[in-house]
């Protein structure tokens, strides 16, 4: 690695930590010649292949770009956006492929934003699963409340909490065959 300063072609590492997220490595480095600091980060690389075919580097700041739009308006800070889009970043990682389909890094967005606000979550669904018609959005809206539904009898009741837990699981099924 060049020095930033001087281009002599070597540096010392004086320091090395991994970032908050754990998805990259900071490295602190002494330039030997001109003895002046500067930081590289080293990150697995990531790529993301597009319909298209062609292929771009992962982006963490295109997938909050995105996220970004589907909340406009809507009570989400942009922290909770920033953590969103780390949370997205940390699940394409973890899986550990070297590349990605676009189309995955919208899957992995669709749940994490379902939780964060529904309608922003409707929002990114109907453009990222290019919803035509309104039976589209009443059937995404019919998954929502199912899924509340059985949410909020988990929740409510102590004592029904038992049977619940495969109840959810059958209801979280159920959805995909009610938009016929
Ligand atoms: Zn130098």
């Amino acid at each position: 690695m060049h020095c930033p300063f001087c281009r002599h072609p070597d540096s010392r590492v004086v320091d090395s930590r991994a970032t908050d997220d754990g998805t990259a490595i900071r490295r602190r480095r002494q330039c030997p010649s001109c003895q002046r600091r500067f930081t590289t980060i080293e990150a697995a690389s990531l790529t993301v292949v597009k319909r298209s075919g062609t292929t771009e580097p992962f982006s963490r700041e295109k997938v909050l770009s995105g996220v970004r739009k589907a909340c406009q308006g809507r009570p989400v800070t942009e922290d909770r956006l920033a953590l969103l889009a780390q949370q997205v970043e940390e699940s394409i990682r973890t899986a550990g492929a070297a590349e990605v389909e676009a189309h995955d890094v919208g899957v992995a967005v669709l749940a994490p934003l379902r939780d964060l606000d529904e309608v922003a979550y409707l929002r990114f669904a109907s453009v990222y699963q290019a919803f035509d018609t309104l039976e589209d959005f009443a059937a995404a809206i019919a998954v929502l409340r199912a899924e509340r539904d059985a949410g909020s009898g988990g929740t409510s009741g102590g004592d029904a909490s038992t049977g619940d837990a495969s109840t959810e699981g059958a209801r979280a099924e159920e959805p995909a065959g009610r938009t016929t």
